[in-house]
């Protein structure tokens, strides 16, 4: 998911921290496919260029909406009170993203608006469960999440070709300068103007806190740094790490190494029965060599500092003629 980036404000006599607009934007939205039949289902209302496809993606919608909510909170998610819309736009050349919007106020979550594109298999194995893990947090927890958290855990449920993707960005990313400091990623509550590396080290950092310990662990991880603003003591508390900048060394020792599983006391509970988490649980490497070189990390503290020095001129930017999510 490419671009992204939250609109939130001050609604006129409200405090910001209740009534918030949050977009998440997964890509350049480029398409003029017309949208030419719509299907409805019991929390979604799927406009797209055919009714069959219409069915298949409300159908796709529920599904994910069912299962990864029990993936990640053990539970369903209740109804909502009003249907998600869905605007789908489908073809077989057309870049893969997504956009979904949503509204918190005083602890509730409305006003949902969704928007997908791409090839109708894209659609179906990486957008849509991409997008229905955001609707499934902001259902969740009721409030925003840190980008990183909520991308790169939204990141983990897409097709394996897409995983792979970014975590050969990732190793770009990190050998020319491009990494984020933990610090700073965990402070980050809107995407930064290089967002290319949120996306790429979110997902690398959900995937290797997920295989420690499973989603529901990730989920409360998350809750319990969000409630009290406090990500050291929620990693020591889950993850028995001992504070962020550690958790930093920890991951780039585990990249360095070709992410490697788990040892089997470490390893998540084989739980899922879904593709999403079978392929995800990361019992084999991503095919990917280990980073070629890797320059100390040079800081772990403020501004936007490279977690690797840089090392290499600054290659062109991938995907940039393409939306990419
Ligand atoms: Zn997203």
């Amino acid at each position: 998911m490419q671009v992204g980036r939250s609109v939130g404000g001050r609604t006129p006599g409200r405090r910001w921290s209740l009534n918030m607009v949050l977009v998440v934007i997964c890509a350049a939205w480029q398409s003029t496919a017309v949208l030419a039949a719509g299907h409805r289902t019991a929390n979604f209302v799927v406009d797209a260029p055919t009714e069959t496809l219409a069915r298949r993606i409300g159908d796709a919608a529920e599904q994910y909406r069912h299962d990864l909510a029990i993936e990640w909170t053990g539970s369903p998610l209740p109804r909502w009170s009003r249907p998600c819309p869905i605007q789908a736009q489908v073809a077989p050349n057309l870049g893969a993203g997504g956009a979904t919007s949503f509204v918190f106020d005083n602890g509730e979550v409305f006003n949902w608006t969704m928007t997908i594109q791409g090839s109708e298999q894209r659609i179906l194995d990486s957008v849509l469960p991409h997008e229905i893990t955001h609707t499934v947090f902001a259902t969740h927890f009721r409030r925003p999440l840190p980008r990183w958290a909520d991308e790169g855990a939204c990141t983990t449920v897409e097709h394996p070709v897409e995983r792979a993707r970014q975590h050969r960005l990732l190793i770009e990313f990190l050998t020319t300068g491009r990494g984020i400091a933990f610090p700073q990623m965990f402070a980050m509550r809107e995407y930064p103007t290089d967002v290319l590396p949120l996306y790429s080290q979110g997902y690398s950092l959900a995937r290797y806190l997920i295989e420690r310990g499973g989603r529901h662990k990730y989920v409360a991880f998350v809750g319990d740094g969000l409630a009290a603003d406090d990500w050291s003591s929620a990693l020591a508390k889950h993850y028995g790490v001992g504070g962020v900048p550690q958790l930093q060394h920890q991951w780039l020792e585990w990249v360095k190494l070709g992410c490697p599983a788990p040892p089997a006391a470490l390893a998540a509970a084989p739980v899922p029965s879904t593709d999403w988490s079978r392929t995800s649980r990361g019992q084999s490497p991503d095919p990917v060599p280990a980073p070629p070189v890797v320059a100390t990390p040079v800081s772990t503290t403020a501004g936007r500092r490279s977690i690797y020095a840089s090392q290499a001129r600054r290659p062109s930017e991938p995907g940039s003629s393409q939306p990419v999510r």
